[in-house]
């Protein structure tokens, strides 16, 4: 049985990895490592070392800003000998989890207080290590897929078993404890089974229902996509079990979800997919936050369920009387979904291949007040934790107004224009612009030609193909998400910008600011996690 690990080792390594460039080698480093630690250290360790503090999904946050933490910092760290006992592994852990149960009022002190526990103790080395996890900002080149490896290396199976474990698993932290103690035969155990959640399969974003269509072969499923929160049903003899998006258990707040698929279920055996949103007296979907207040209702629940009425849509059936449905293609899951379950408890639905049909049926989403579409591959297995081509959502277009401050010369047809217009937003309170996305798309050749003029006369500078110019030209862009990216100093990017109008007639001033779209940016978060 191996010691407690100090934190001081964890550091020793994270320095080793950032000294080779040679992925064999980080293997290597993570694999030793990871052997010589007690099994309660493996999860929390094996998550560390790839930037994320706290068991379960990629959108799991400490909730710490920049000024908090080098404010804490500042407060001071202990000097090796300091008299003050050693971080251990097992401590960091600890202390994270504390921290992320911190909520309601008083909250913000309480991680604070926390948080400065923690770096008063930790070395200056370590307390750098702290900083990069919590933000999640290891850069040593370790992530997932080394990490993954490690793990097949650590547990001396193949790669390609640990890759399908971990499709299951979906933490690291798991996957390592499970590899690394219990071994083969445990990790080829894992698999889809009653009563145990999978990683949900997840969605990219399609520009709109047109270019899903063509994705999937000219032919394509289309749900509504509902604003609620995802859940799992396991429903076997012993009874039936709710499972959220992180694979927590919340069937004792759906008692009414439990009761909804009662008659059909009976007697069988399933596993079933689907969202669950909270409604108004008239059936009218209502904000997430709304739904939100069921789950953090602990008391008197039984008040809830008439406070919150909810409405669940079903979309898929993974496990039906012993057998695992997920190899088998979306559309024979549907059909016996459809087969199985009362029809007022299905997702809207359309399979069509017919572009007017789609953005009809889109449009018919949003007047009933949904969040747009998804469109599922109709021949596509069911991939636990993969964010693929085979489910694509599609969200109506969103507006800013965007300053442009440099455009590239363009190419092909576009010879001779200024034709690649890189956007940016205002920053409060400066005289700056944050650059959040570049496009081409949406402008006349008469346009095209005025706003080359017009950009050449607002020219500063040239520089291998790109004008800058003084900002000063607004536009409309429509976009279709935003999405956090290192490509701008900004951190964000617009996913599908294009222009649909210039405003001549706002001054840059005017411009949609960057808090603006980290506000819009942060209530995507809130709503579904991260992307
Ligand atoms: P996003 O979180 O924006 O990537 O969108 C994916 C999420 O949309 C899923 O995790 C579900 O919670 C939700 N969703 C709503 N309607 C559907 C649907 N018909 N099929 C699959 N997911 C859906």
């Amino acid at each position: 049985m191996s010691e407690a690990t100090p934190f001081s080792s964890f550091v020793d390594l994270c320095e080793k990895l950032t000294g080779t460039t040679k992925r064999n080698e980080k293997i290597t480093l993570v694999s030793q490592f990871l052997r010589g630690l007690t099994p309660s250290e493996l999860g929390p360790a094996a998550r560390f070392i790839i930037g994320r503090p706290l068991a379960g999904l990629d959108d799991d946050t400490l909730d710490v800003n920049w000024q908090t933490l080098s404010r804490i910092e500042a407060s001071g760290t202990r000097e090796a000998g300091q008299g003050v006992p050693p971080l251990f592994i097992s401590d960091v852990s600890e202390r994270f989890s504390a921290i992320a149960s911190c909520r309601g009022k008083g909250s913000q002190r309480e991680r604070e207080e926390l948080l400065r526990g923690l770096f008063a103790r930790a070395t200056e080395a370590e307390a750098r290590w702290l900083r990069h996890i919590i933000f999640g900002e290891m850069q040593h080149g370790v992530g997932e897929g080394v990490m993954v490896a490690a793990i097949a290396r650590a547990a001396d199976v193949k790669l390609a078993l640990a890759k399908r474990a971990m499709m299951f698993v979906g933490d690291v932290g798991e996957l390592a404890r499970i590899g690394v103690i219990e071994g083969r035969s445990a990790l080829e155990g894992i698999g889809l089974s009653v009563g145990h959640p999978i990683q949900p399969m997840l969605a990219q974003i399609a520009e709109n229902v047109g270019t899903a269509t063509e994705e999937h072969g000219g032919a394509t499923a289309l749900e509504y996509k509902f604003d609620g929160a995802r859940v799992q049903i396991h429903v076997h003899a012993g009874g039936t079990r709710i499972f959220s998006r992180r694979l927590s258990d919340v069937t004792e707040s759906l008692p009414d979800v439990v009761a909804a698929i009662a008659k059909d279920v009976a007697g069988r055996e399933a596993v079933l997919e689907g969202e669950v949103v909270a409604q108004s007296v008239d059936g009218r979907p209502l904000p997430f936050q709304e739904l939100m207040r069921r789950f953090r209702r602990v008391h008197d629940i039984e008040s809830m369920v008439n406070e919150v009425p909810v409405r669940l849509y079903l979309f898929d059936l993974l496990f039906l009387d012993g057998e695992p449905f997920i190899d088998r293609p979306y559309a024979e899951r549907w059909d016996q979904l459809a087969q199985l379950m009362s029809e007022n408890l299905l997702a809207d639905r359309l399979v069509t291949g017919d572009k007017g049909e789609g953005e009809a049926f889109l449009q018919a989403a949003m007047d009933a007040g949904h969040e747009g579409l998804m469109a599922k591959a109709l021949d596509s297995p069911y991939t636990p934790g993969a964010r693929g081509k085979k489910w694509l959502k599609i969200k109506p277009a969103e507006h800013l107004d965007l300053v442009i401050i440099a455009a590239d010369w363009g190419y092909g047809r576009r010879t001779g224009w200024l034709s690649n217009y890189h956007l940016a937003a205002r920053s409060e309170g400066s005289d700056e612009f944050c650059m959040i996305g570049k496009t081409f798309k949406g402008l006349t050749d008469d346009e095209f030609r005025e706003m080359t003029k017009r950009l050449l006369e607002l020219k500063v500078r040239e520089k291998r193909g790109t004008v800058f110019v003084r900002p000063t030209i607004v536009v409309e862009v429509a976009y279709n998400e935003i999405q956090r990216s290192p490509r701008y100093a900004s951190g964000f990017a617009l996913r599908f910008a294009r222009i649909k109008a210039i405003r001549y007639d706002k001054s840059p001033h005017q411009a949609d600011t960057i808090e603006r779209v980290h506000n819009l940016f942060q209530r995507q978060f809130e709503r579904k996690g991260r992307s």
